[in-house]
């Protein structure tokens, strides 16, 4: 973590303050003067203010089901954020962890580790999530087929990875991912000629969407392993 942002989780200074604390040349790192905001520091390193050892805050994590007509953004755009509905502090200090769309439903994580989240959201992790899908045709016969072989959605260059779909009625099924694309669900039908009408996520790993819309609750220590070893 670079220094400027490990006083701040330290303490009550504002990024911009920590910065000025630094050049005032009132921040040590293991003894030595630190002149540099950029100066990345690890949990090993002592990090002292006027003599005061600083120790970071522990990260948090939680779990959010994200109602409908909510953006998954720090700032209010057409739509209020989500991060509205944690009743949490520094709130600025958080992130969502793999967005969804505004009009999509369900789990969300939020969270200000910033490695945890991109371990969790890299390709390369194959983290699933499940979403639940209303379509607006019934749907074709060869769908789970064409999931499961890789679908070349428009504009890009490498088929989508294995998807699992069950179907649970001619309009409704239940698709599995192993990586997050830009409106992904909704590209990977429209490829097969229907349209999503409803998107909800309902699991990501082995994390379920347990608690009604709307509502919130932290994530477990074994959780948030749980997630960082997929
Ligand atoms: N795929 C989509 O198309 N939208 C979402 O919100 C999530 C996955």
């Amino acid at each position: 973590m670079r220094l400027d942002k490990y006083i701040c989780k330290s303490s009550e200074y504002s990024l911009s303050q920590a910065c000025d604390l630094i050049e005032s040349q009132r921040v040590l790192v293991n003894g030595e003067l630190a002149t540099k905001a950029s100066l990345q520091v690890h949990k090993t390193n002592q990090v002292t203010l006027d003599d005061l050892v600083l120790q970071p805050r522990p990260f948090r994590y939680y779990l959010l089901n994200k109602p409908a007509g909510m953006i998954c953004s720090n700032v209010d755009e057409n739509y209020p954020s989500v991060l509205k509905l944690l009743d949490v502090e520094r709130v600025d200090e958080l992130h969502i962890a793999g967005r969804l769309d505004a009009d999509t439903t369900g789990l969300v994580l939020v969270t200000d580790d910033g490695h945890w989240s991109f371990n969790l959201t890299s390709p390369k992790n194959g983290c699933e999530k499940t979403y639940q899908v209303g379509l607006s045709r019934d749907l074709c016969k060869n769908a789970a087929k064409r999931f499961q072989e890789g679908l070349m959605l428009q504009g890009e260059t490498k088929l989508t990875l294995p998807a699992k779909l069950v179907v649970l009625g001619p309009r409704k099924v239940e698709l599995t991912l192993t990586e997050g694309r830009f409106h992904q669900v909704k590209r990977m039908f429209a490829a097969i000629g229907n349209r999503v009408q409803t998107l909800h996520r309902q699991q990501i790993g082995n994390l379920q969407c347990d608690v009604g819309e709307r509502a919130s609750r932290s994530l477990s220590s074994s959780e948030v392993r749980a997630l960082a070893n997929q």
